[in-house]
């Protein structure tokens, strides 16, 4: 007889992501389980070092910061691939997340009044901070920013926020069952009622029977050989909602993180580069500057990432037996602000690679980081196919990131999603019915079926082998730079691996903890999701944030300006690729340049008369405020799309801040010449903060 759970919220993830959405419903009276592969402290989320983006405006550098400066840069990292308005509610709640972290017991960083040296272009300055912004939360800078916007606990971000929510879980009486896996979602086709799941230690199958279920089950970097994820970061949620008949969007927008070390792929924050540190090539030449004179390391991570396999194809790379790398610099900071503000980084150095970074420079490479496709969700979390299954944080593509993932917007995204989509969680927990077992026992029983198939085959492939070559085709053929027939030798040959995992030969048939069993249904699920990378990645003929194809090297909004969906349900032999436009008829930021490199963007035919509908609201409303400007442009957001309780102003130090969002729409417009609306910016912006450097 099997087991059965029942809850009001079962949230399957404890990351972030997964635990701020069970405090979200607990807090509204629902009853909440999570569930995690691990213990819910050791989750991938601990993981997160250089800090989470909220634009306070504390300290001097951030002064003059705002929702809009912040909406501004998410959506230019995005490439304008992402959902704007979901842009938008995430840039208002932001402040908000903080806050609120550090009212749990987050210990942010703070503000110090007075003179502190810095480095700011490789070079030593000294910054006056002011004494009203004393004991306020501190933030530094990070790459694609405009003003110093991420908050950080040191170098310890993640795991400082994720320890003060865990705690906050525990206290609130949430329920964590560790150690388990969810291998199946219970479904009847159009809603979700729940989770077969298996315990890792004792093997059992338990079925989760709940009104709501939300995948909260993080990043799929373990397709690649070299990823700085934690190994349990395998995507299997996302396969388990593809079986489901839900759609999977933008798979192939992966990002690749500039400064991970080599040979292993642990990961330096952008920290290191926010805070002054520096990247050299093989002569020890500061070579960034050529490429993004105006950014230089801290233009946006995909253009960083490909930058430095370009000065490498070069020959310009440092080489080892590992294979080229580069290296990155943070002598420059010196070892007070090192140990202080850098320990983290200082550990891996000192332990992964036997070096001191105050000393030695750190060897570096492009390495595979972050997804910001998964499971597709509308603004309020719910996914595309199932009702009642909800997603969020990494494993969802809901979509505040679209082609590229700014730098701290990711550990804010996993906390701000968790507020807004706990609350739509909720409000769905008290309209949906709690589901039947014997469905859940139909469920079980394939489940059932596929383990005592796998622990019966004596003959098949080997699941290490499959892997293995699995992580290397994604490494060598699905990488930063991409072209057609890479992309098309990966879908053939991940293909073929998917249906050698059919069979599959294991060493021993035990069915309690037995690892062996856990990676043959790993695989397959592993497998499927690889496949959809590839292809969405084969399909899109055209470079947008981190997808780069050297084939197709145009940002192509004419033909590309969509989000692809890709379906896999069970019941179906082959993936379906299917495309979401998105309305520039209906962006508060219609797409232009993002100022990196030769402008190579293919023009939306609708952009134009976006542009000019804009200039001419503009013109018509003269004293209109930003905030209604913002809601005359993208309504939604405040009309129907976030709950009422975030929806307050954030308040800051020096008030609301008017910001050049204007002046960007009238210089896309053609209205005033860029260099003028350029200098326009940057005085406006100097005047507002009155920066001190
Ligand atoms: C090294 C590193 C540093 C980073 N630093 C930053 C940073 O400074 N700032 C920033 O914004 N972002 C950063 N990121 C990104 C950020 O950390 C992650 O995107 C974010 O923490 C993901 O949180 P999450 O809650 O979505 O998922 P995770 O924290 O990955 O949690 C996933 C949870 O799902 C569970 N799970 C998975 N599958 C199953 C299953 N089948 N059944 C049951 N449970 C399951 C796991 O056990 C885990 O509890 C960093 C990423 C890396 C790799």
């Amino acid at each position: 007889m099997m087991k059965t759970v029942y809850t009001d919220a079962l949230v399957i993830g404890g990351g972030l992501a997964g635990l701020r959405v069970a405090l979200a419903c607990k807090a509204r009276g629902h009853e909440a389980i999570v569930l995690s592969l691990v213990p819910a402290k050791r989750s991938h989320s601990s993981a997160a070092q250089g800090g989470m983006q909220a634009s306070l405006g504390n300290s001097v550098k951030g002064q003059g910061d705002g929702e809009d400066l912040h909406f501004q840069d998410t959506v230019k990292g995005s490439d304008w691939g992402c959902d704007q308005a979901v842009a938008r509610m995430f840039t208002h709640v932001a402040p908000k997340a903080v806050r609120e972290a550090a009212n749990l017991g987050v210990p942010w960083s703070r503000v110090k009044a007075g003179p502190r040296k810095t480095v700011v272009n490789a070079e030593p300055v000294i910054l006056q901070e002011p004494m009203a912004a004393h004991g306020l939360i501190q933030a530094r800078d990070f790459g694609g920013t405009a003003k110093w916007r991420t908050c950080y606990t040191s170098d310890g971000t993640g795991h400082s926020v994720l320890y003060a929510l865990d705690n906050q879980a525990i206290g609130a009486g949430i329920e964590i069952h560790e150690r388990v896996e969810a291998l199946r979602l219970i479904h009847d086709g159009e809603r979700c009622h729940g989770a077969i799941v298996r315990d890792l230690i004792s093997g059992e199958l338990i079925a989760y029977l709940a009104r709501t279920t939300t995948m909260a089950t993080g990043g799929w970097g373990r397709l690649w050989a070299v990823s700085t994820n934690a190994v349990i970061c395998e995507g299997t949620g996302a396969a388990l909602a593809l079986d489901a008949g839900v759609a999977l969007g933008n798979p192939e927008a992966v990002q690749f993180h500039p400064t991970a070390i080599v040979p292993v792929g642990i990961l330096t924050t952008e920290g290191c580069r926010g805070d002054g540190g520096i990247l050299r090539d093989v002569d020890g030449h500061r070579f960034m500057p050529d490429y993004e004179p105006e950014k230089k390391e801290l233009a946006s991570r995909d253009v960083v990432s490909r930058r430095m396999t370009e000065h490498m194809r070069k020959g310009k790379g440092v080489p080892s037996q590992y294979g080229d790398h580069l290296w990155l610099d943070i002598t420059i900071l010196g070892r007070e602000h090192i140990e202080k503000n850098l320990r983290e980084v200082k550990e891996i150095c000192e332990n992964f690679l036997g070096i001191d970074p105050a000393e030695e420079w750190i060897p570096v490479r492009p390495t595979q980081h972050y997804s910001m496709g998964g499971v597709r969700t509308d603004p309020n979390g719910e996914s595309d196919g199932l009702k009642g299954l909800f997603a969020v944080g990494e494993a969802a593509c809901w979509d505040m990131h679209g082609f590229n993932r700014l730098g701290g917007n990711s550990l804010a995204e996993t906390v701000v999603a968790g507020m807004i989509v706990g609350d739509k969680v909720a409000d769905a927990c008290e309209c949906y019915a709690m589901g039947e077992s014997t469905l859940a026992r139909q469920h079980a029983a394939v489940v059932q079926a596929e383990i005592d198939a796998l622990l019966s085959g004596d003959d098949g492939a080997s699941v290490v082998a499959l892997r293995q070559r699995m992580e290397t085709l994604m490494m060598e053929k699905v990488g930063i730079f991409r072209n057609g027939a890479a992309l098309a030798e990966a879908v053939e040959e991940l293909t073929l691996l998917a249906q050698q995992s059919q069979r599959l030969k294991l060493s021993t048939s035990k069915r309690h903890a037995n690892p062996e069993l856990v990676d043959a249904l790993r695989l397959r699920k592993m497998l499927k999701v690889a496949l959809c990378i590839a292809t969405a990645a084969r399909e899109r003929t055209e470079s947008r944030g981190a997808h780069a194809r050297e084939d197709f090297p145009e940002r192509n909004d004419r033909d590309w300006l969509k989000r692809t969906l890709v379906r896999w349900p069970e019941s179906q032999a082959a993936l379906q690729v299917e495309y979401e436009s998105l309305d520039v008829m209906a962006m508060e930021m219609p797409p232009g340049s993002r100022g990196y490199g030769k402008d190579l963007v293919i023009a939306h035919p609708h952009t134009a008369a976006r542009l000019a509908e804009i200039a001419a609201w503009d013109q018509a409303n003269p004293d209109a405020t930003p905030k209604q400007r913002q809601q005359a442009l993208l309504p939604a957001v405040f009309a129907s799309l976030l709950p009422e309780h975030l929806r307050g102003d954030n308040v800051r130090r020096e008030g609301q801040v008017p910001v050049p969002l204007k002046a960007e729409a009238a210089k896309l417009a053609g209205l005033i010449s860029p260099n003028q609306n350029d200098e326009t910016i940057e005085a406006e912006a100097a005047e507002v903060a009155g920066e001190q450097v």
